[in-house]
């Protein structure tokens, strides 16, 4: 179920397969491993050693990734969108009575998030939540405020590499069994942001929408032909 890529386990099955694999654990991580995500972590020891831990799942969000591991001739069954992967879970935590927590985006967008997410799930326990704009080494109050709440997920939604430095600081902390960095998505749910039209997710498309409307991003793509480039060099030299 899963694909090596560079010297990271990929995971290649699908969506449904991923939240079946997920409940085996006692605490995961889920990171979504865009080629930016995956590039950060080669060159930091930390959150290197974070993704290749056993407590960690690399979905393949991107279509970079999905391309890579068509490079290598190990394709994923499908891209998986780190955003679908956190509603998904929140269906089930609806379903089931679990709580989740929010850490992550700006204060007036975290609240539109949550007000939304009532709203389409009206038996939603959310536990608590807290905006992303703090000192990650002086988190104490939050830190104490999820295990009040003792959610069953915790989404942390402060672009990378912050939001995966956050949980790999604390995971062992918190009684959370899962913990996903969720990049923008709550923008996605406040309404500020909407995702791709369909059509373009389909085409792997998707980058280009999102540069379309914040053009700030341009710069961010790099990673993904560096990325790609090591992927081909690993593969040929391995
Ligand atoms: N953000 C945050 N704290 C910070 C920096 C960013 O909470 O110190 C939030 C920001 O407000 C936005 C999200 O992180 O909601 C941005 O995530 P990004 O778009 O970088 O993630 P991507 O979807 O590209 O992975």
């Amino acid at each position: 179920m899963f694909t090596k890529i560079l010297k990271y386990s990929v995971f290649s099955g699908n969506k449904e397969e991923l939240i079946s694999y997920i409940e085996g654990f006692e605490k995961i991580n889920i990171v979504s491993g865009n080629p930016e995500v995956l590039h950060n972590g080669l060159n930091d020891k930390l959150l290197f050693s974070s993704f290749t831990g056993e407590r960690t799942v690399i979905i393949p969000d991107g279509i970079g990734t999905v391309l890579a591991s068509k490079i290598i001739k190990k394709p994923v069954k499908e891209k998986i969108a780190g955003i679908e992967v956190m509603e998904e879970i929140i269906k089930k935590c609806e379903k089931e009575g679990k709580g989740i927590y929010l850490v992550g985006a700006k204060e007036e967008i975290l609240k539109g998030c949550i007000e939304k997410l009532k709203s389409k799930y009206p038996r939603l326990n959310i536990a608590g939540s807290h905006n992303g704009y703090f000192d990650l080494k002086d988190c104490d109050h939050i830190i104490e405020d999820i295990k009040e709440g003792n959610p069953y997920a915790l989404f942390v939604a402060m672009g990378s590499p912050r939001q995966d430095l956050f949980i790999i600081n604390n995971m062992d902390k918190l009684p959370c069994k899962v913990f996903m960095g969720v990049g923008g998505s709550f923008d996605v749910f406040s309404g500020k942001v909407n995702r791709a039209p369909n059509w373009m997710i389909k085409f792997g498309l998707e980058w280009l929408y999102r540069v379309c409307k914040e053009p700030w991003r341009i710069k961010r793509l790099s990673s993904i032909p560096k990325f790609l480039l090591q992927v081909v060099k690993y593969n040929k030299y391995k």
